[in-house]
């Protein structure tokens, strides 16, 4: 009979197997993540492309596990949304990164946007706009210093209700900005009846401005398309000067990425405030 487990034990595929473990404790983990403290904000600067002035900031979750150490949320921000864990999660996120923004106006910087990225899972839950009226509450925040970033694949789901919610949320004062744009199922038409204040061009699309002019003709006709529609248009994962020169001759608002600064947590945004100032 030993031999006979030896044998079945050799007879599962180890790889498959480990990954059913490591999924359901990142499972459990994850459950737990909230309550044992274990998420973190980090902070992204948002810039003037011009002046180079921060002019807000992306909150993006971080999971510091007890023994994987810093998670990505792109390791669990889908297995979150499949579980429905997004919901809390997010709500934190959420408080969180308003009750931050709220410290540093009280501490004296100047006033800036947050923006916080909104899952399809949360936004179709019915309660939301009630939630973000709470969170705004709770932390004294004024509304049109939080943005929500919701992406396209929200537009796919009920239509009606999808223009309902987010005008209950632009009518309480919030922002709303479309996420990874052009990325989705892009239907111009929603740009017109949502209401919109910016419009994020995805990092796959920058990434190749000065390389690959197919690349560089979407992001020129998204920034006029945003200039025209008076949106804000931002762009997303620069990382190079030349990416930045061709941005800022073709009249892109504000950008974000590593160039400037990578996420990092609210002391070190804190950090760069003041260097700012
Ligand atoms: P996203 O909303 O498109 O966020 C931008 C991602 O690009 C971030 O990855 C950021 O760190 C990264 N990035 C910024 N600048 C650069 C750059 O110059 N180069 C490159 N290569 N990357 C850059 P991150 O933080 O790993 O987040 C990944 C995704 O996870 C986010 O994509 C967002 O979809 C999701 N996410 C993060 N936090 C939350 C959250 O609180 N709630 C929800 N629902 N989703 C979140
Ligand atoms: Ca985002
Ligand atoms: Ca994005
Ligand atoms: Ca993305």
């Amino acid at each position: 009979a030993k031999d006979q487990g030896r044998n079945n034990y050799r007879f599962y595929a180890p790889t498959m197997n480990m990954r059913g473990i490591e999924r359901l404790e990142l499972e459990n983990g994850l459950r737990y993540a909230v309550e044992r403290n274990e998420l973190v904000v980090y902070y992204q600067p948002r810039v003037n492309i011009v002046t180079g002035q921060i002019m807000g900031m992306e909150a993006l979750v971080r999971w510091e596990h007890p023994q994987l150490g810093l998670v990505s949320p792109g390791q669990f921000i889908p297995l979150a949304e499949e579980t429905g864990l997004i919901v809390p999660i997010g709500e934190w996120v959420m408080q969180t990164a308003c009750r931050q923004n709220k410290a540093w106006q009280e501490a004296g910087y100047p006033p800036m946007h947050v923006a916080v990225n909104l899952s399809a899972r949360q936004f179709q839950r019915p309660g939301l706009v009630e939630r973000v009226r709470e969170v705004l509450a709770e932390s004294n925040l004024e509304p049109q210093y939080l943005e929500l970033e919701i992406t396209e694949s929200i537009t796919m789901h009920d239509v009606d209700f999808t223009i309902a919610t987010l005008r209950e949320l632009s009518n309480m004062g919030v922002l709303i900005s479309i996420d990874d744009f052009g990325t989705g199922y892009s239907s111009l038409t929603y740009l017109k009846h949502f209401p919109i204040n910016t419009l994020k061009i995805d990092q796959s699309f920058v990434r190749e401005i000065t390389i690959d002019p197919y690349n560089a003709a979407i992001v020129t006709t998204v920034i006029y398309l945003a200039q025209n529609l008076k949106l804000k248009v931002i762009a997303e994962g620069v990382e190079t000067e030349e990416q930045l020169s061709y941005l800022r001759d073709h009249e892109c608002d504000e950008m974000q990425g590593y160039l400037f600064s990578r996420p990092v947590p609210a002391d070190e945004f804190e950090k760069l405030l003041k260097a700012r100032q």
